[in-house]
């Protein structure tokens, strides 16, 4: 056939034609005039279905709805900045002068250099501050986007000998409340009931289900942000997807994202109409919003495996469990592993147990994992205690697509992280060193150099302090809050900031709380896991606020605690000395008459000297103060009393150095304590 006319065919110029050809495979050299029909007819074909399938993706995306639009146009504007960046580097990132990005660090009271790192947190301030809006760019995230890439470079340098068949990865996708979750309960129950009622528990979301002889893998990914996470989730792990799209609705803006993704992802899918027990399910509807995105039903002559289900009635479940076994053997040769070779998992889901610890819910794509093998998740790392599977049966080695849980990291690591296997204990210990050494200069200030706090320890020998670990969500806050707090120190009280920092309440917070009796104060910020068990454990006590002004009070009320008490005077009664009946050394025996209030036997007094006026009358008239003493003892009518009130007469035991005579003044009064405070 001649090039002009084949051009004509497929309505391109001759010229774009000559550029295609060997983009598709044909090679004829660069002047042939001519193309054999047969390579000319092929050509066709390929050309025809590049076509189709490009056409598809320009409607999905001409479909996708204006609020993707948008989140697109926000992604663009978030620029991501890694957990540590060195300042020039940052200045660059956001576009902005170096100049200024370093004016704004002083203003935050940072001080580096434009070569020096400065941490997530600093950088999202001074981005604020120039009105830059920046994300965090996690070094797992970037791990989650390479999962597929990694494993399929792991596959290629095993030999093709040790390839075995293994069981796919199966997702759910579509949009919300078009039933995933419940067509993953509805095969789950089909298949795996018996098991269950013999008393085994479903520990996983994940399970695996055998039909004819295809033993399948399906991975829960949780309920409405399933569309969401199915990028680091599923696009990174799934092999087979479901799409599942309800009856009595139509083909939605997450529908539509879910079938970008599976495109891009070049996933095998079949289409799963669900709840056909509805009364306004359509099926044929949901078929001919389908062939306008040009997926075209099997039934309507295209391609599209369409499998009407019910999640509630299970109807249909075994047909589309039926359809994925026929995906199943169309790409079997996609899902290949070698059992015994390197070893790369992703963990698929992961949660605290206050028990047991971080548990990682986890799929094997290669090689295994097995007891006390030194694991490297992300930021996370530990010796594995145990493995169960997803029935919750203790395993001491993983199989290959087996959803397991894995019992022994430090931390929890997030989902969607490659986790990595490490041989040599020494090299695992250089890991953790370095990974440990990271997470603590995460926190930006660190301890105050240890002299520092060994000279303020031996000046506290005087002055009382309180000990605070203060933890806040930003720079600001933080600086804030220390100015504040440490302006309330006292001459008898200090406050001590024995650590300032960015982020999370940790377990090194919390072991250093422990060792030196402080507070732990967290400013909008939370606790650690691991840090909540610790917490209780050590009995360490932490104050999380929200508001600066009640940390600032809740401050002044542990000092207030922390200054001595206050002796105050509290004046009782005043007592007109009449007669003088004893003086023997300091003690002395009178009778007086109680002129104002009353007087207690035991209580403290000032002896006055009272003026000639005084004198005359029973007017407090005080001139010369003669000394003080203490009453020992107070009679009533010749009877011992505690107390004696105004205009009474009675007799007092007084123990005092001073010279007691007639008309003297005895101001009687008591000490009290009293809580002093700032
Ligand atoms: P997801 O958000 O896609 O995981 O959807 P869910 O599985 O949570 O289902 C959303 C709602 O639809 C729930 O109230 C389900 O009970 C209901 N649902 C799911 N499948 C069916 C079905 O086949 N028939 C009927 N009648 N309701 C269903």
């Amino acid at each position: 056939m001649n090039i002009t006319e084949l051009a004509r065919k497929v309505k391109i110029t001759p010229a774009e034609l000559r550029q295609k050809l060997p983009e598709l495979g044909f090679h004829i050299g660069k002047r042939a005039i001519q193309i054999p029909n047969k390579q000319a007819e092929k050509f066709i074909e390929i050309w025809r279905a590049e076509q189709s399938k490009q056409a598809m993706l320009n409607k999905i995306k001409q479909k996708i709805s204006k609020t993707e639009e948008k989140e697109k146009q926000v992604e663009k504007e978030l620029i991501s900045i890694p957990s540590k960046i060195q300042v020039h580097r940052f200045a660059a990132k956001i576009n902005i002068p170096l100049n200024k990005v370093m004016n704004e660090l002083v203003k935050n009271g940072v001080f580096c250099g434009v070569n020096e790192n400065i941490d997530y947190e600093i950088a999202a301030i001074v981005a604020e501050n120039i009105g830059i809006d920046v994300q965090p760019g996690d070094e797992e995230q970037v791990a989650k986007v390479n999962v597929k890439a990694k494993i399929n470079k792991i596959l290629k340098q095993e030999k093709k000998e040790n390839l075995k068949q293994r069981p796919p990865i199966i997702v759910m996708v579509g949009h919300v409340d078009h039933g995933k979750s419940s067509i993953l309960d509805a095969i789950r129950k089909s298949k795996i009931t018996e098991i269950e009622q013999g008393g085994i528990t479903q520990h996983i979301g994940s399970y695996q289900v055998e039909k004819n002889e295809h033993l399948m893998t399906f991975i829960d990914t949780p309920g409405h942000e399933a569309f969401k996470q199915m990028r680091v989730r599923g696009g990174g792990l799934a092999d087979i997807a479901i799409l599942v799209i309800s009856a009595d609705d139509k083909i939605q803006p997450q529908t539509m994202e879910s079938i970008k993704i599976i495109h891009e992802e070049n996933i095998p899918f079949v289409v799963a109409i669900n709840k056909i027990d509805k009364s306004g399910a359509d099926i044929d509807k949901i078929k001919k919003e389908l062939s306008e995105i040009n997926l075209m039903p099997e039934d309507w002559g295209g391609k599209i495996i369409c499998i009407p289900v019910s999640a509630k009635t299970t109807k249909g479940i075994n047909d589309l469990l039926d359809a994925v076994n026929i995906i199943i053997d169309l790409n079997k040769s996609s899902f290949l592993a070698n059992p015994t070779g390197e070893m790369i998992g992703v963990v698929v889901e992961s949660r605290l147990d206050p028990g047991l610890g971080p548990i990682m819910s986890s799929i094997i794509l290669n090689g295994h994992i097995q007891d006390g093998d030194n694991l490297i998740v992300g930021n996370s790392y530990g010796k594995v205690r145990f493995i169960q599977d997803y029935l919750g049966n203790k395993i001491s080695k993983t199989k290959i697509s087996l959803p397991v849980d894995i019992f022994g990291l430090k931390n929890v690591p997030s989902a969607g992280t490659i986790i990595k296997k490490i041989s040599s204990d020494k090299e695992f210990k250089k890991i953790t060193k370095q990974i440990s050494s990271i997470k603590s200069s995460h926190l930006f200030f660190q301890e105050e150099n240890e002299q520092e706090y060994k000279d303020t320890a031996e000046a506290a020998k005087n002055t009382k302090q309180l000990k605070i670990i203060l933890k806040a969500n930003k720079l600001g806050s933080l600086e804030a809050i220390i100015h504040s707090i440490e302006n309330l120190s006292t001459d008898e009280v200090k406050v001590k900031i024995l650590k300032k920092g960015i982020g999370q309440i940790t377990e090194t917070d919390v072991d250093l709380a422990s060792a030196s009796n402080a507070y732990i104060f967290g400013f909008e910020v939370n606790v650690s896991g691991l840090a909540r068990n610790l917490i209780k454990e050590k009995n360490v006590k932490v104050e999380l606020y929200n508001v600066i002004y009640d940390l600032i009070e809740f401050t002044k009320e542990q000092i207030n605690k922390l200054l001595p008490e206050e002796v105050i005077e509290e004046f009782l009664g005043e007592v007109k000395i009449l007669k003088i009946f004893q003086k023997k050394n300091k003690e002395k025996v009178v009778g007086g008459k109680v002129l104002k209030g009353k007087v207690n036997n035991n209580r403290f007094i000032r002896i006055w000297e009272s003026s000639e006026q005084g004198k005359q009358s029973e007017n407090r008239e005080l001139t010369k103060l003669k000394g003080e003493g203490k009453i020992t003892q107070l009679q009533f009518n010749k009877n011992d009393v505690d107390e004696a009130g105004a205009g009474k007469e009675c007799g007092l035991k007084i123990i005092t150095q001073a010279n007691i005579e007639p008309d003297d003044i005895l101001e009687i009064y008591k000490e009290v304590k009293k809580q002093r405070k700032i």
